[in-house]
């Protein structure tokens, strides 16, 4: 049984654990390989994998893995993008039909050299999952799209029941952080969503830990909260390699957890925070929520 290494000796306590990697896990792998997919959930050497994996949800990453951009937190490789590939969106279905996932998250890199921002290939895995897996929440975790307002729409008509753009990092540190995105421009990506369609739940999320202060995490939280985003993730910066940011402090679980209960005040519908908290961490536990409010939502038709 292999291990993930999360172990640093200049690690917190509460950062140092081991994580047992069931053979489960090495099995479903070997399929995503066989299947010409990849997972961010191994791209970003996630310490949560075995928990999704076996709690039924995996985030998918589509249009390859190469981006148009270069944000100093993130291990994924930048340069000339693949060719968008067609048969994609159905493969992205069947293996996750063949994991038997009740919750699905699909991402992508940046995709600044297609016209559409790859916001087509996005409406086709939605689609693609729903005909595949009629019961099962899609959750799309997108780049900006540049703002572009045909290309947001395109997504939102393929009707996925959670729509999730990070705003990764507080305004200050925009430009160190995402250099080619901006804070203004995400804001209004999330705003565009919920007034093409207020029925699909919004969602981001704030790494911390990059030299951000308490106040603007909160700023940032009103702001996302103005802006009409429902869920919100709160987890820990990790550097991935000396040529990424350094972290500037680690968070203690009971700011994180003072967070959570500022977010939950603040009106969000679910806030999960903490040192291990990733954009898709317990995605189940918001899908069931979405699921339930769905369900009243039917029911409410029904006997009207
Ligand atoms: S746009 Fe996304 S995939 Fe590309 S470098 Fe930034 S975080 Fe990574």
């Amino acid at each position: 049984m292999a291990q993930i290494e999360l172990v640093n000796r200049k690690f917190p306590e509460w950062l140092k654990v081991r994580l047992p990697k069931p053979d489960k896990i090495q099995h479903i792998e070997q399929m995503m390989r066989m299947a010409r997919l990849h997972t961010v959930c191994e791209s970003a050497r996630c310490p949560n994998l075995p928990e999704c994996w076996s709690k039924g949800s995996a985030t998918f990453m589509i249009l390859g893995d190469i981006c148009t951009r270069h944000c100093g937190f993130c291990a994924i490789k930048t340069g000339k993008p693949l060719p968008v590939d067609p048969q994609e969106p159905m493969r992205v279905a069947q293996i996750a039909k063949r994991m038997g996932l009740k919750h699905i998250v699909v991402t992508s890199v940046a995709r600044d050299d297609l016209p559409d921002g790859g916001s087509g290939q996005f409406a086709a895995t939605i689609r693609a999952l729903h005909e595949t897996i009629p019961h099962a929440i899609v959750e799309v975790l997108t780049p900006d799209f540049k703002g572009k307002t045909w290309c947001i729409r395109r997504v939102v008509d393929a009707q996925p029941e959670i729509f999730n753009h990070n705003i990764e990092t507080v305004e200050r540190l925009q430009a160190i952080v995402r250099p080619q995105a901006r804070y203004d421009r995400s804001l209004k990506v999330l705003e565009t969503v919920k007034r093409l369609d207020p029925t699909i739940y919004t969602k981001s999320g704030i790494m911390l830990g990059l030299g951000e202060t308490r106040e603007e995490v909160i700023q940032t939280m009103r702001d996302l909260r103005n802006a009409g985003v429902d869920a919100l993730t709160i987890g820990q910066y990790l550097r991935p390699t000396q040529r990424h940011l350094p972290v500037q402090e680690y968070i203690h679980p009971d700011q994180f957890e003072e967070y959570r209960v500022l977010g939950e005040e603040m009106g969000f519908l679910f806030v999960a925070s903490g040192p291990f908290v990733r954009s898709s961490y317990n995605a189940i536990a918001f899908s069931q929520r979405v699921m339930a409010e769905r369900l009243a939502r039917v029911g409410a038709v029904e006997s009207a």
